[in-house]
């Protein structure tokens, strides 16, 4: 069985990667949705958790044909037999046995779908940030008197949810009975939609409006959904008029948000907008020794300053390239040095490049097709273009790392449940369309080589 999920990883992910990331994973035991897994180290962990989490779960659970979610273990010698655990049955049987929501069990006071790793103790205020910083210190000092709604911005791994999580941890640790909340909008968004199917309205207002601090992250991805910025407006407004403090982030200034709604752009241009920019090269190289203490890696001085002036702005990044250079140390049993973090870097630079782009997919499948671009990001229904947009999202998917709400953009602003359609969609039908197949398969090797 886990041979079998190994196979198929084996083809979505490139050679390279895959034998640095996956070969080393072994399969524990299963209890009843969670599938235990055991890694050499935590830098593979860490690494694992980054990049290939989701990949990992869709792949069993599509051949267990069920939902299932993965747990790492560290095991330093890593013996765990391979076969221990090899019939397909008794794993579907074993998670069929428990409920889904079992292995869940939200912690009490921890605020809700907040995560505690990210404080403001792990935080490293620059100039880039400082701002943006200090506000948030303030808002969690004082929840709701001092700034409010507090709206921060900025680009992709600048820190954003970082800085939002911190804010809501830090008042649960300076006052237990208040309660936090955390959501993506796109979570916010799912779970409305959740709400009005089964008519659980009232029970979705009652549980957002019984929120002292209410945080909501990227909440760009409301943009353009009526229903749910409707719905944000009035759970906006019945906080803020009971003096209940709110945060949004946003990879935008409001103003510069398309689709978003003009009272809400005004309301969140009511309380503080704070920016955080890319860090600069000292704060870059502070967050490497933060990261690298954390993880217990040694990093050499020149190794670090090296990598603070490689690596453009994305602090994300940034630790993703610690992460590899400290997982290919331990692996190796090497320290570290410049020239291993050369050569590592150079590795990781040629693969980027590699990574293809949606527009580069939409070029492709649309000449493929004899449409045009345009016909792929629009909402036409006649089948001719269906299909093509629909190929064409399913292998933005497999081909990039872009999230739904990614992909959704860039077919011309279509909802994230749309894309997770179409490729359910293309996916059940690759099974038994052999025509499909060797088109989807053409499509994808004219695109990676
Ligand atoms: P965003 O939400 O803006 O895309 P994240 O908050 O997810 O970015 O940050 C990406 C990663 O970078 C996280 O692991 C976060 O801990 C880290 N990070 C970003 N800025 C800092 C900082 N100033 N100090 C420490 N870690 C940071
Ligand atoms: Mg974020």
């Amino acid at each position: 069985y886990w041979q079998d999920c190994l196979s198929t990883l084996e083809k979505k992910i490139s050679p390279q990667n895959f034998s640095t990331w996956i070969r080393p994973i072994r399969l524990k035991d299963i209890t009843g949705n969670l599938v235990h897994l055991v890694v050499p180290n935590r830098f593979i962990r860490d690494w694992i958790n980054e990049n290939y989490q989701e990949i990992i779960e869709d792949t069993i659970s599509q051949l267990i044909n069920d939902k299932c979610r993965i747990k790492f273990e560290i095991s330093a010698t890593n013996t765990i037999p391979e076969n221990e655990i090899t019939e397909k049955d008794s794993i579907v049987k074993a998670i069929k046995k428990t409920d889904i929501t079992s292995a869940e069990t939200e912690k009490k006071n921890s605020g809700l779908y907040l995560n505690d790793k990210y404080t403001f103790e792990d935080f490293v205020p620059g100039s880039s940030n400082q701002f943006a910083y200090a506000a948030a210190m303030a808002v969690a000092n004082n929840p709701a008197t001092t700034y409010n709604p507090l709206f921060i911005y900025g680009g992709v791994g600048l820190g954003k949810t970082h800085i939002i999580n911190a804010i809501g941890n830090e008042i649960i640790n300076k006052n237990n009975n208040l309660k936090v909340c955390y959501y993506s909008s796109e979570k916010f968004m799912n779970e409305l939609i959740n709400c009005l199917r089964y008519a659980k309205m009232d029970e979705f207002r009652q549980k957002f409006r019984s929120m002292d601090v209410l945080l909501i992250d990227d909440v760009q991805f409301i943009a353009g959904k009526e229903r749910t910025q409707e719905e944000f407006f009035h759970t906006f407004n019945a906080l803020y008029e009971s003096h209940k403090q709110i945060v949004v982030t946003s990879d935008k200034f409001p103003k510069d948000i398309p689709g978003l709604e003009e009272r809400l752009r005004s309301r969140f241009e009511w309380g503080l907008i704070a920016d955080i920019q890319p860090p600069d090269i000292e704060t870059k190289q502070a967050i490497l020794k933060m990261k690298a203490d954390q993880n217990g890696i040694y990093l050499p001085e020149d190794v670090t300053l090296f990598l603070a002036n490689s690596i453009s702005s994305n602090v994300r990044e940034l630790e993703g390239y610690l992460i590899r250079i400290g997982a290919y140390a331990s692996l190796t049993s090497t320290p570290i040095n410049l020239n291993m973090a050369k050569e590592i870097l150079k590795n990781i630079l040629i693969e980027k490049n590699k990574e293809i782009s949606i527009e580069e997919i939409q070029k492709n499948v649309a000449a493929y097709f004899s449409i045009k671009v345009s016909d792929l990001k629009s909402a036409k229904r006649l089948k001719a273009l269906v299909i093509p947009r629909q190929i064409a999202m399913y292998i933005s998917r497999q081909l990039t790392s872009c999230s739904y709400p990614e992909i959704g953009d860039k077919f011309g602003g279509k909802d994230h449940s749309t894309i997770i359609h179409a490729i359910k969609k293309i996916e059940r039908q690759l099974e038994e369309d052999y025509q499909l197949k060797i088109t989807v398969e053409n499509l994808k090797n004219s695109l990676t080589n």
